[in-house]
């Protein structure tokens, strides 16, 4: 197949057209089966699969739109088949899913997606050779990402992330990975000095107010170089940063706004606890009103699990219980900004002239190194009453500001799963270039190149729906579907994806010193943390679109 012979756009539509049209009926008979979503918990597996479902599906949507939009400006043909091909792979698993699980989808009629002119669209969209001809044009192309984007100010932000990136964090991300070793602060340093940590941050507040897309492109861009060293930092800031600007007073806002945007205060966030991760609404740290040293406050005891970047951080947003009523679950909870010193190093412990002792310690894990994930242990360490967020009308609301600065942090994920899938294709095709087996490139032979053919296929479609994400929170900052979606569909596809460049590795794909290694390990968090996969699919999405 000869990559220029494109596909319409109307075949494209018409294949998105009929999964829409069957999803619909799907969802319906869902909000029915679960009385708008109440009883998912009745019908779990049937409502995970209708949350994957619908998520696939929009990102065939995203990919559709971007391939009309860039077709009308910038035409590049293998975007089309990408489009094309992605679409019938959709249609394909919600058809056999509906074939498998007939008694759970319901009363639907699923002629739309089984009628001839539906099925011949799939069988060519799917013919192996344009998937084999998007793969050796990816290879041709070393898998480069230059997509059309629809302003400057998005290209110029891309190609100045991509020149920091390369130059400041790349020759550093093997090191800092194989040694477990902090995040330097000179990279810290220069990512502030460009503003980075503040890009989606209100302007009046410091920040540089230009929208969640380029906020997302630098995400990306910082982690092709690096998921642990460069990419995850602004993750963090952002989290805070919305639950602020929802929830903080005009005081908290101004005080803590200009500092978090510039880079010159580290966040880490606390919610998990080593017996409560999912179940936030229950979690037992508690925060009890207190006096010290003539300043009212709260002093804080319990334990806190997985706290990423706690050692460097200067502050945590902590979330913790005010309301000792265990019954009154998330509304007994309130979100703090407990200040610390800034350690180096796995282990540390903040002593408070009072006696209150903030200690924690890293766990070891096998990726995302490169900013440390602590165990805290908080003993009567004192947080003033002017850092609880929202101050006494904050009481009670934290769990509200958590989950809401969450969708932000979802939506920093899914630019992140997006720039390490996009890495591992990089660094594949690169491979699959220069490796020779039995006379000849490996990416020569067919199979590789309807390997890399979907993968990069897929990360089309993980990169348009995060964009697009990121566009629907520029409208309104209260969905949290949209966030959820990306950070789901775009997390598999860096897990799926870089576990396959590390087969196209061979042998070598299991050696430190090849960057798959490392993608592949860093790559296999992204589903678990902002709402472990099918915590996210049920509490998330499917609750979205079943209410
Ligand atoms: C490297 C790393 C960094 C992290 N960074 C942070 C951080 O900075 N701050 C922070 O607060 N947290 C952080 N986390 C924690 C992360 O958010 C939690 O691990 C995650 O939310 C899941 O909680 P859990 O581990 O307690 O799993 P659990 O809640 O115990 O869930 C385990 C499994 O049980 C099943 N399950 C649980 N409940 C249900 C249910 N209702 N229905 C169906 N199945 C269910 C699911 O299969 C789930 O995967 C991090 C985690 C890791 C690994």
């Amino acid at each position: 197949m000869d990559i220029k012979d494109i596909p319409t756009l109307d075949d494209v539509a018409r294949l998105v057209e009929a999964a829409d049209t069957v999803l619909a009926q799907a969802l319906t008979h869902g909000r029915e089966l679960t009385e708008k979503g109440r009883r998912i918990d009745d019908h779990q597996v049937h409502c995970e699969r209708l949350a994957y479902l619908a998520t696939e599906l929009a990102a065939a949507r995203s990919l559709l739109a971007y391939t009309r939009a860039q077709a009308a400006a910038a035409p590049d043909p293998i975007v089309s088949h990408m489009a094309f091909a992605f679409a019938a792979e959709v249609v394909q698993r919600l058809r056999g899913a509906i074939d498998a699980q007939a008694p759970a989808f319901g009363p639907i009629d699923a002629a739309a997606l089984g009628n001839a002119e539906v099925r011949t669209l799939v069988a060519a969209a799917l013919d192996d050779a344009r998937m084999c001809a998007i793969g050796a044009e990816q290879i041709s192309r070393r898998g480069v990402n230059n997509c059309w984007l629809p302003d400057e100010l998005a290209t110029m932000s891309r190609e100045s992330v991509r020149a920091f990136a390369r130059s400041e964090v790349a020759p550093l991300a093997e090191r800092i990975h194989r040694h477990d070793e902090l995040v330097p602060d000179a990279i810290i340093a220069k990512m502030a000095e460009l503003g980075y940590f503040g890009m989606a941050a209100p302007e009046e507040y410091g920040g540089g107010g230009m929208g969640n897309l380029v906020m997302i492109l630098t995400t990306e861009e910082l982690s092709v170089a690096s998921l642990a060293a460069a990419g995850s930092l602004i993750t963090r800031p952002e989290i805070l940063t919305k639950a602020l600007v929802k929830g903080g007073t005009d005081a908290q806002k101004r005080k803590w706004l200009p500092p978090v945007a510039a880079g010159q205060l580290m966040v880490g966030i606390s919610v998990t606890e080593p017996d409560t991760g999912s179940d936030v609404a229950s979690i037992q740290c508690r925060a009890e009103p207190a006096e010290v040293g003539g300043v009212r406050g709260y002093v804080i005891n319990g334990a806190k699990a997985w706290c990423t970047f706690a050692g460097r951080a200067n502050v945590l947003a902590l979330l913790a219980r005010t309301n000792p009523d265990a019954r009154l679950g998330a509304k007994g909870l309130s979100l703090f900004i407990v200040e610390k010193d800034a350690f180096d190093g796995h282990a540390f412990e903040m002593r408070q002239p009072h006696g209150g002792v903030l200690s924690g310690k890293a766990d070891a894990t096998p990726g995302y190194r490169g900013m440390h994930s602590y165990t805290l242990n908080f003993e009567n360490y004192f947080v003033p009453a002017e850092n609880l967020i929202g101050e006494q009308a904050g009481e009670g609301k934290g769990f509200y500001l958590q989950m809401g600065g969450f969708a932000a942090g979802r939506l920093q994920t899914g630019g992140r799963a997006t720039g390490l899938a996009q890495a591992a294709l990089e660094t594949t095709t690169a491979y699959a270039n220069d490796r020779k087996q039995f006379g000849r490139p490996i990416g020569e032979f067919q199979l590789t190149q309807q390997k890399i053919g979907r993968m990069a296929t897929h990360i089309a479609a993980a990169r348009h729906l995060t964009y697009d994400a990121a566009r629907t929170m520029d409208e309104d900052e209260s969905r949290a579907l949209e966030a959820a979606q990306a950070k789901l569909f775009a997390s598999d596809v860096a897990v799926w994806v870089t576990q396959e460049g590390q087969l196209l590795h061979g042998g070598w794909g299991y050696a430190e010193e090849f960057p798959i290694s490392r993608h592949v390990v860093d790559a296999l968090v992204l589903p678990i943390f902002e709402g472990v996969k099918p915590i996210l699919e049920l509490k998330v999405i499917a609750r979205a679109l079943l209410a």
